[in-house]
């Protein structure tokens, strides 16, 4: 019998224990803060922001909502940056992206205060990752562990596939299945578009992490009988019908045959993310104010 894994109930549980955390801090007079700055007329990139000030509200985090013209110079960008950095009662910071191409995005991470870089992404924290002493684990593969973790898949020895390679989900994805630790310690191999002969390296993995961005890529025939398949992808494709659906990067109905636990799209691997940032953020918040915290 296929396990679903249910993202929004785990995601749910990690949103009780960050508003526990909240009281904590509150009690000792800090309310954490999430700064989001938005330099986009992109209606996917608003959604996104304005997600994640609700999910702050919900469980007591004071979100700072900071937009900016898109035209404007860079340098309105990296000055806010700046100035958020130095503000007490900021403990996280989150640039959305994708920026204007006049924005140097590395620059705006280099310039990220790293204890206040809850996405992970400042060259400090993928250090630290890489070198297992993670100040902040990045919100999409921290939240895939903790699915991991909630429903008790073995990653000791297992073989896994990660297939991307971005910045932000497959490195940091592999590295944490790499890592001597628990939830960790699989033999990992990372895929990506020049990879030869996927389907033979999908067929022997024991965990298979689809971050691809391309619709239904991974089939059921391609599986391993039993492979805890996460599926990352979000792709809006049109129906028969002429309407928007969303999908993942894995063709669910026939991975589900053959997998041994699967996620969904939705309501897998995105509620995590969602879910991990302000995990990210309660945690900056107890270490600027060296509060002991739960989490
Ligand atoms: P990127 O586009 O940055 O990376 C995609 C990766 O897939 C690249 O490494 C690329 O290889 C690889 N790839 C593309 N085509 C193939 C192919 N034919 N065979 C093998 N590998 C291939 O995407 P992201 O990592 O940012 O996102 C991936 C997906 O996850 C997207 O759908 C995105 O929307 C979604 N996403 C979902 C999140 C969530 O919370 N649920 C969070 C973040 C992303 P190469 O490097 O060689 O180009």
């Amino acid at each position: 019998m296929t396990e679903i894994i249910d993202g929004e109930a785990v995601a749910s549980e990690i949103r009780d224990g960050v508003a526990e955390c909240v009281d904590t801090l509150d009690e000792a007079g800090v309310q954490p803060g999430l700064a989001t700055v938005l330099m986009s007329d992109d209606d996917a990139s608003k959604t996104y922001v304005s997600m994640k000030q609700q999910d702050c509200e919900e469980v007591g985090i004071a979100a700072h909502d900071i937009e900016i013209d898109p035209d404007a110079p860079a340098a309105e960008l990296y000055d806010t940056v700046d100035e958020l950095n130095a503000e007490d009662a900021i403990n996280g910071i989150l640039v959305q992206m994708p920026v204007p191409d006049h924005v140097d995005d590395r620059e705006v991470l280099r310039r990220t205060r790293p204890a206040k870089d809850v996405d992970g992404f400042h060259p400090e924290n993928v250090g630290r990752l890489v070198a297992g002493d993670a100040r902040f684990k990045p919100c999409t593969p921290h939240g895939i562990q903790k699915l991991l973790e909630a429903y008790d898949i073995e990653t000791e020895g297992a073989d896994a596939v990660v297939v991307g390679r971005s910045d932000i989900v497959g490195k940091p994805m592999a590295n944490l299945l790499i890592q001597k630790a628990p939830f960790g310690n699989a033999t990992t191999t990372v895929c990506h578009s020049r990879t030869q002969d996927l389907a033979a390296k999908l067929g022997d993995a024991d965990i298979v992490v689809a971050a691809v961005g391309v619709p239904e890529f991974i089939d059921g025939s391609m599986l391993k009988e039993g492979a805890t398949v996460i599926d990352v992808g979000v792709n809006h494709v049109e129906t028969d019908e002429g309407d928007s659906e969303l999908v993942g990067d894995v063709d669910f109905e026939s991975a589900r045959e053959v997998a041994g636990a699967i996620t969904p799209v939705p309501g897998g691997v995105g509620p995590m993310t969602r879910a991990m940032l302000l995990y990210n953020t309660v945690k900056a918040a107890s270490q600027q104010h060296d509060i002991e915290i739960e989490l």
